[in-house]
């Protein structure tokens, strides 16, 4: 019998998000869905929400609550099975208005100290139509500057710049601890911590191998 495994995946910008859904879907049986790759997918096509979305994106700000909640519950409704959402909620009235229409299994947080995020988003590029996160230190491209598998160039995010993380940092403090605060209370919230993915991806593997079902390939 599958295992229907619905999951967020939580922790501040910078806390390896990207790097840990990764791994999961590589080894794991789930659809993950990010929110900040289709915001900046819908930046890159001029879409109405991309328009809106990148004047907030810009300033470290959130983008407003009311078109977040449209956008994603459009997104996961035509999800069959397993997923994993990846920055979203971020604010207390996205995570009721998503417990109100789908009920979610599990909470992964990521609990790296801020003073490491900051020195290791320096040295973070993307690849930004697949989302892919490399870090120049610990998790570099085969090739340099370039995405493993498309070889295409990759990037500096722009809110990257130190600055505008620092924001992004309070910004998550104000808006999001409450978001772990409403999932504790719901019996849901997990906590995995560590300086860097790899320390965190050890715990965290063991753990999801317990709840969900690994992937048939590879
Ligand atoms: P991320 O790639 O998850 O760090 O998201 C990049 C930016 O997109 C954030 O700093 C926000 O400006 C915006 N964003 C992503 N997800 C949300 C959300 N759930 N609510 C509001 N803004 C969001």
């Amino acid at each position: 019998m599958s295992k229907l495994f619905r999951a967020l995946i939580m922790g501040p910008p910078g806390s390896g998000k990207g790097t840990i859904s990764g791994r999961i879907t590589k080894f794991f049986d789930t659809t993950h869905l990010s929110t900040g790759d289709v915001l900046r997918n819908n930046i890159e096509k001029l879409t109405p929400l991309g328009i809106e979305a990148e004047t907030y994106i810009r300033k470290g700000s959130l983008v407003p609550d009311d078109s977040m909640v449209k956008c994603i519950l459009e997104e996961i409704k035509d999800i069959k099975g397993s997923f994993l959402l990846d920055g979203f909620p971020r604010t207390k009235t996205q995570a009721e208005k998503l417990w109100e229409v789908q009920k979610i299994d599990s909470v992964i947080n990521l609990v790296v100290p801020y003073e490491l995020i900051v020195e290791r988003v320096k040295l973070r590029y993307v690849h930004m139509p697949s989302g892919r996160v490399y870090n120049l230190d610990y998790n570099p491209p085969k090739e340099p500057m370039k995405d493993d598998v498309t070889g295409e160039l990759l990037i500096k995010r722009q809110d990257d710049d130190p600055d505008i993380l620092t924001k992004r940092l309070k910004v998550y403090d104000n808006e999001t601890i409450p978001v772990l605060e409403f999932y504790k209370t719901k019996g849901i919230l997990n906590e995995f911590k560590g300086n860097t993915s790899n320390e965190i991806w050890a715990k965290l593997k063991p753990w999801l191998e317990e709840h969900m079902d690994l992937k048939e390939e590879e």
